[in-house]
């Protein structure tokens, strides 16, 4: 059994753009910019944006934090969005979900501008993703691809099972992998909470990738030997052992899924890091209009 390590998967990345950022600032070019805006006090997005914002400043790009308190208006916010929209300093923008009750997170996606839509949510880059076209995909399932590849994993002619259906990572993986790509040309079955025999649809995957948001969701009786494993799950338990208070867990049952696994992706330490690291490549992108 082999780790899908998106430590070691995401430092890769991370180098190959330190060094093309580096390569615009020697030659007088314009340096990647991203705007993340965080709305209110949630606990899980300050967490999230912390660490993007980080990762920004560690590979050279240029980051700036919009924090709002959680009684601004959808107009003000959409206000603020328009601005960013008009910043030619800014390529990309990035607005941390869930977002306050009384604003509409469908119309402040809309008002992303698709050229700064790195985090691929906006309708016309999910339809260009849909259609092959050249486009920001979005961070978590690009991450899932980005992993996939670093790893040299056959996905053509596997049997895929794909547990969510969520737009922002079950829909679009399993378009992903199901196109004619080099990582793609699998055969996908997408599943949901509807889905009679999901423990006989695993036991025939070749690969599991779960997005489901219900820890240990995946059992070791739902996979086969040799199975690739691949867990998005991100779900807070209280420890009191850990300074935050908090621990991460996914949706498998990593220690006894592991065994029988060929490959299979931890948590923490797997798809949540490449997730970041896919957001890096899309802001690298949008400033050299990729
Ligand atoms: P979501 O929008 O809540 O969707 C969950 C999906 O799981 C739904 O499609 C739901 O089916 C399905 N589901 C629920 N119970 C099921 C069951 N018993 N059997 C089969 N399917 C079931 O979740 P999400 O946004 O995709 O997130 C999923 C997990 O990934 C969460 O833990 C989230 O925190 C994590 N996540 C991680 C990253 C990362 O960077 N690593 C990024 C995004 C999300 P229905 O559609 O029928 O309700």
């Amino acid at each position: 059994m082999q780790i899908l390590d998106g430590k070691l998967a995401s430092k890769a990345i991370k180098e190959d753009l330190t060094n093309k950022i580096l390569e615009l600032k020697n030659a007088g070019k314009k340096i990647p910019h991203l705007a993340a805006v965080l709305v209110g006090n949630d606990p899980a997005s300050e967490t999230y944006v912390a660490s993007k914002v980080k990762n920004c400043n560690e590979i050279g790009i240029t980051s700036t934090l919009l924090r709002f308190n959680d009684s601004i208006s959808e107009q003000e916010l959409l206000q603020q969005i328009q601005q960013l929209n008009a910043n030619p300093d800014v390529d990309g923008i990035l607005v941390q979900v869930p977002l306050p009750k009384n604003i509409s997170e469908k119309k402040i996606i809309n008002t992303i501008s698709p050229e700064k839509d790195v985090d691929g949510f906006h309708p016309l880059n999910v339809g260009k993703m849909v259609l092959d076209l050249p486009t920001f995909i979005s961070a978590t399932p690009y991450g899932i691809i980005l992993l996939i590849q670093h790893y040299k994993i056959e996905t053509a002619g596997k049997q895929v099972i794909v547990i969510g259906r969520s737009n922002n990572v079950g829909t679009p993986i399993s378009i992903l992998l199901s196109r004619n790509a080099t990582y793609g040309n699998a055969t996908v079955t997408l599943c949901h909470s509807r889905t009679k025999n999901l423990k006989e649809l695993c036991l025939q995957a070749d690969i599991i990738i779960a997005a489901i948001g219900k820890q240990k969701f995946v059992t070791a009786d739902m996979v086969k030997e040799n199975a690739v494993v691949i867990d998005v799950g991100i779900n807070r338990i209280k420890d009191v052992t850990k300074k935050s208070g908090y621990a991460l867990i996914g949706d498998v049952d990593f220690e006894n899924v592991a065994p029988k696994c060929s490959y299979i992706s931890p948590v923490p330490g797997g798809v949540g890091l490449m997730t970041i690291a896919a957001l890096l490549m899309n802001t690298y992108k949008a400033c050299v209009n990729y």
